[in-house]
């Protein structure tokens, strides 16, 4: 390939629109170009890239056991409506109707589809197990589309559908696939951790992210500093407290006029944020409750859900607030309320505690669990936090942020059961077949590649998903023994089938440099007239910034050593 053929348009300035180092390499280096909001063209340099990603992850795949089909994007709502999700998914999901005014919907994710692709052709367990996985768009209609490709309306999605006769298999094709991402990502040159997650939408009962670790990503996890225990913040456990020794004392209400925060609270008292306990009031399902947590920490309201089995949980309003608890908003204490309450492991153990007096302008100190309120429920309700103790090991919390590239799910007889794709075992009974799903973003893949391998002057590719692998520059294509030379390496480099551009543009050498860096070529080799008088060329080496004097006539071996063939 040749420079000036390829349709590579660079970029000097940031565009205004992109906050991300990748979201911003990735429309400067002419990767890709935004077509709509959250919705993305790919140039051929783009392409390549995620065509070589996409190969990767195939190669794994089928080496895991996995056969490639392709699903329809355009799904019918009848399945959804099986499954249950038509009305759970609201509005993330792109609805369409046709002309004869039945529903489709443009496919989030296709647990429905290949479910219902599969029960109509598998009876028997000696079909089983199976793994069907496809490469194909998806449509999510995020309410803020942003970071580019990392949270985009449309985005490619490699995803894989396992189908077991038992928990056994399944727990065989969880480690598979496990595996196989490890390899996945680890080949794309990304350093990942996998860690434990919720399941959110998908549902289940057990899954793993694969994180890429990084200040820009939008995920906020923890992990131990003394095990391997790892989880994303939505889900990581939290360790019960220790009681407090210490004996009851009497319940007294303190004055704190206007004292409606845990900072103010905290100020006033001169005592620790720990020593209160924050009252939240919410709507489960309709229903107002209380949750209790310690002042220095949060509510998960993920696990919250899950502790009230409720559908829909939100934050009670003002309204709502001072008619359960008689008071204005932030003056909420649990002594006295006639609604269930939740209390985190935070509070239980708390001896003389201060809360909120449910009266204006109030609060009371020694408030003891079990004497002055009775809690509905104790459990884990907090948000994990660095600092925080291990629930394992006992171990220290550490935080970090990350990208997901990659989540696994044990979907269990979800799908199945709700789709009725059921086998036959052995002894002629029908059973639901067990299924697991397992998604990679490819086109975000892309995007944390970047975020992981870029400096001041552009990206840094990997081999294994550079563009190209080498790029000839020669510093004057006008001169004639120059472009010969480069003409020269060119050929010997295509016909070695090494991945090579050429720069034949009559543009200035700093020009030339600058869209190599950008673009990030993990070789350069540049052609100029002091070298070239000797027979040599300068191999620049991008991700170290490094620069050897190579003899044109060893340049291709060279390379070949560099690329390991
Ligand atoms: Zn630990």
């Amino acid at each position: 390939m040749r420079v000036s053929q390829i349709y590579a348009p660079t970029l000097r300035e940031v565009p205004a629109e992109a906050e991300l180092v990748s979201h911003q390499y990735m429309l400067r280096a002419g990767l890709m170009r935004r077509a709509a909001s959250g919705v993305y063209s790919y140039l051929p340099l783009g392409v390549r890239v995620l065509q070589k990603i996409m190969n990767i992850i195939r190669e794994e795949l089928n080496r895991a056991g996995g056969q490639e089909i392709l699903l329809p994007i355009i799904q019918p709502a009848e399945l959804w409506h099986e499954s249950g999700r038509w009305n759970e998914y609201g509005e993330e999901m792109f609805r369409l109707t046709d002309r004869h005014q039945r529903e489709f919907c443009l496919g989030p994710t296709h647990e429905e589809i290949v479910t219902a692709l599969v029960r109509a052709d598998v009876r028997s367990y000696k079909q089983l197990p199976l793994m069907l996985y496809q490469i194909q768009n998806k449509y999510r209609d995020e309410i803020r589309p942003r970071f580019g490709v990392i949270r985009s309306r449309e985005f490619i999605m490699k995803d894989l559908y396992s189908f077991d006769r038992d928990e056994e298999g399944l727990d065989k094709s969880y480690q598979a696939m496990y595996d196989a991402y490890s390899r996945i990502f680890s080949r794309c040159g990304l350093d990942t951790r996998p860690v434990e997650a919720d399941t959110g939408a998908i549902g289940g009962d057990n899954s793993h992210e694969f994180m890429v670790l990084g200040d820009a990503g939008e995920d906020l996890i923890v992990y131990c500093q003394d095990c391997d225990y790892a989880a994303n913040v939505e889900r990581a456990e939290c360790a019960p407290f220790e009681a407090e020794e210490g004996s009851w004392q009497s319940l007294e209400e303190i004055p704190t006029p206007n004292v409606t925060t845990i900072e103010k609270l905290v100020e006033l008292l001169e005592i620790d944020a720990s020593r209160l306990i924050k009252t939240m009031i919410y709507l489960a399902d309709d229903k107002p409750i209380a949750a209790l947590v310690s002042g220095n920490n949060n509510i998960n309201e993920i696990k919250l859900k899950k502790v009230l089995q409720c559908d829909t949980l939100v934050l009670a309003d003002a309204g709502t607030i001072e008619a359960v608890t008689g008071a204005p908003v932030g003056f909420a204490g649990p002594v006295g309320l006639e609604i269930p309450i939740i209390a985190d492991y935070s509070v239980s153990g708390l001896v003389n505690a201060v809360a909120g007096a449910n009266k204006a302008d109030t609060h009371i100190a020694n408030v003891n669990i079990n004497r002055d309120y009775i809690p509905t429920k104790i459990a884990d309700i907090r948000e994990a936090k660095a600092g925080d103790k291990c629930v394992r090991c006992g171990g220290t919390f550490t935080s970090a942020r990350g990208t997901e590239v990659g989540q696994v799910f044990k979907l269990g007889t979800k799908y199945s059961k709700a789709l009725k794709a059921n086998f036959l075992d052995e002894n002629g009974k029908e059973q639901p077949i067990v299924m697991g799903c397992y998604g990679i973003g490819v086109s975000r893949t892309m995007a944390a590649i970047i975020e992981q391998h870029h400096d001041e002057d552009g990206i840094c590719w990997p081999i294994s998903v550079a563009p190209f692998h080498v790029i000839i520059v020669p510093v004057s294509y006008k001169d004639e023994e120059q472009r010969a030379a480069a003409e020269k390496l060119y050929e010997e480099l295509n016909a070695a089938g090494i991945e090579v551009i050429l720069d034949d543009r009559n543009e200035r050498p700093g020009v030339k440099f600058k869209d190599a860096d950008l673009i990030g070529y993990p070789y350069r080799i540049t052609i100029g007239p002091k070298q070239l008088q000797d027979g040599n060329a300068e191999l620049f080496i991008r991700s170290s910034k490094t620069k050897v004097v190579v003899p044109l006539s060893e340049i291709v071996q060279h390379i070949k050593s560099l690329l390991n063939r």
